[in-house]
């Protein structure tokens, strides 16, 4: 063999060595799965769907990216009737079926199923298929608004179709808040409702959505104004707008054009006129806001850490298996001091965002069984946001960091889903609220509801159950808390102070938050099977970013915990 099929063999050896199971090799996930469920759980849904997206989904989801495969506008039918259609392709329909018919969304129809539901989309979101993804988000939103404030009527009419786990038969839901003049300040929403004479009870919407995702969707959920009501959010209502009317036609909108992205390019994004569209009001109309932010919004930004988890994952692996089989200057590149300490960042950033966004689905859960207490909910409502920003942060910057470890292959959309995960984080990244639209959320709700101090507690409480194995890192973690816990309650007294210091301290809360919850998880580890696996990344992130006087390269040790790292799965 010369050089050329030696090198050529070995990007062979490491495409063979990629996983054929998203699930199966995930042992974090398992066992953080398995404290969650408090013990072994039926794993059989995710094993088998960990196998679909790592094969079947995986190919289709990279074919479909392909521009010739993008939705396309249909405005008219054959014959001049106008149908503001969007066609896919038929491999995105292969890809609806896969995804529905795994319970993506049919999960929600009983509570206390979002572990499940997230474990699911986590799996999905290693194949990086966002064509899918957005819809069964927009519909997991919309299903938890009917649920919790539908009228019964609206419950019957439309709760079984959008549970509905068969793909050709299901409903599925869009979301359309932003408008031209702004998307972060909902409150400047223009679009208007007035009441529809014909069907008393029902409204008739007109105005533009500029950002309108899942355009092709049987329901959308839209923010509008009532004819009279307040200006800001206080006057928004939120509505169901089916598609067609009562004849099939279409329901009073149009379609003006397709927009062209940097990623999510399998999902439709347009731009919406409504012209008398009717619409059913979710809930009180004067709750609107309420309803779309604190359950739509957030059901989102829930769902898309979510998404960043995975593709952090995603990027760990491929960067992992092509470290093991590239060779540079004479060994493989995994070998390398400084290619390691990049793969273990990459780790141990993953990890922490997992354990995050578990917790917060575990949040959830216990909102939805009536099982949360006062600082559950207060918890839910801070790291929703929170942890949306910091995992959609570390998301991008992981993927990154593993096309820097592919080199010049890492640039290559042919040769790793690396591009096209990376171009669909900057989408995500902004979707359904930027930065700083989510820190100054947080800094908002935390002085409305004193989100801080429950923050407090939690941590707090959570750092002293730690096995005494971890008393020192748990030290570190408090101190640094304490500090981080001054400045946030600084941002609240302070406004001036807090417009400009939020965003540094929120990332402070959520690394702090990880480590508190990473070694919550070790020390029940250590406790129920006797070795804290989950260990090594704690102590990793912990020096990372909490311990303000660890120096690497000053550590003897690094190297090693640098491997103990890298060890697990
Ligand atoms: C591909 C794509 C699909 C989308 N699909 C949908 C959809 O289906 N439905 C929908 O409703 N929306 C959709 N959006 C819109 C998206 O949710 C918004 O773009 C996002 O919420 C940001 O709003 P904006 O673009 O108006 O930015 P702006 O709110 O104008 O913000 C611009 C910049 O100013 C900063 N900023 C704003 N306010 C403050 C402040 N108070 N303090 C400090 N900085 C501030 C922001 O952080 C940001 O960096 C989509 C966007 C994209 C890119």
């Amino acid at each position: 063999m010369n050089e050329t099929d030696e090198g050529r063999a070995r990007l062979a050896q490491w495409e063979a060595a990629k996983p054929t199971n998203f699930y199966t090799g995930n042992g974090l996930l398992q066992r953080l799965l398995e404290r969650m469920r408090g013990g072994p759980f039926d794993e059989r849904p995710f094993v088998e769907f960990g196998g679909l997206a790592a094969t079947k989904i995986d190919d289709a989801a990279r074919k479909n990216d392909e521009w010739p495969r993008h939705p396309r506008l249909a405005r008219f039918d054959g014959i001049g009737r106008r149908v503001e259609e969007i066609e896919f392709d038929a491999l995105y329909h292969q890809l609806g079926k896969w995804v529905y018919e795994a319970g993506l969304v049919a999960r929600l129809a009983e509570p206390g199923q979002t572990w499940a539901q997230a474990a699911l989309a986590y799996l999905l979101g290693h194949a990086g298929e966002m064509g899918h993804s957005c819809p069964v988000v927009c519909t997991s939103g919309l299903v938890r608004a009917i649920q919790q404030k539908g009228l019964d009527e609206m419950k019957k009419r439309w709760l079984p179709g959008l549970l509905d786990p068969v793909y050709e038969s299901r409903l599925h839901a869009a979301q359309f808040l932003t408008e031209v003049q702004g998307g972060g300040d909902v409150g400047a929403n223009a679009m208007t409702a007035r009441p529809n004479p014909a069907e008393p009870g029902t409204w008739l919407l007109d105005g533009e959505k500029w950002f309108c995702s899942v355009a092709d969707a049987a329901l959308f959920l839209v923010t509008a104004r009532p004819v009279g009501a307040a200006a800001g959010t206080a006057g928004l209502g939120c509505f169901l707008v089916p598609r067609h009317d009562a004849s099939g036609g279409v329901n009073g909108f149009s379609i003006r054009r397709l927009k062209e992205k940097i990623g999510t390019r399998t999902l439709a994004t347009a731009e919406l006129d409504f012209q008398g569209a009717v619409a059913y009001p979710i809930g009180r109309l004067d709750e609107g806001f309420k309803i779309a932010v604190g359950i739509v919004l957030n059901t989102s930004r829930f769902m898309n850490a979510v998404g960043s988890t995975a593709a952090m994952r995603r990027a760990f692996l491929e960067a992992t298996a092509y470290a093991a089989a590239r060779e540079a200057f004479g060994q493989p590149i995994g070998a390398y001091p400084l290619v390691r300490e990049t793969l273990a960042i990459m780790k141990a950033e993953h990890a922490g965002a997992l354990a995050a966004t578990f917790y917060l689905a575990e949040l959830i859960d216990r909102q939805d069984l009536g099982t949360a207490d006062a600082d559950d909910r207060k918890l839910h409502r801070l790291l929703v946001n929170a942890n949306k920003y910091w995992a959609s942060i570390i998301a991008t910057d992981a993927i990154h960091r593993g096309i820097e470890i592919l080199g010049g292959n890492g640039a290559i959309e042919s040769f790793s889903v690396l591009p096209r995960l990376w171009r669909d984080r900057l989408v995500l990244e902004s979707w359904e609220g930027s930065h700083n639209v989510l820190c100054m959320q947080v800094l908002h709700d935390a002085a409305r509801y004193e989100l801080f101090a429950a923050a407090d507690r939690r941590l707090r409480s959570l750092l002293d159950a730690a096995d005494a194995q971890f008393a020192p890192q748990a030290a570190v973690v408090r101190d640094a808390w304490a500090e981080t816990y001054r400045g946030l309650s600084r941002c609240v007294a302070n406004e001036r102070y807090g417009a400009r210091a939020i965003r540094l301290h929120v990332e402070e809360l959520m690394q702090a938050f990880q480590a508190a919850l990473l070694l919550a998880q070790a020390s029940w580890e250590k406790r129920q099977r006797g070795a804290a696996a989950t260990a090594a990344v704690a102590e990793f992130l912990i020096s990372r970013h909490l311990d303000r006087a660890y120096r690497p390269l000053a550590d003897d040790a690094h190297p090693a915990k640098v491997d103990a790292v890298l060890q697990d799965g």
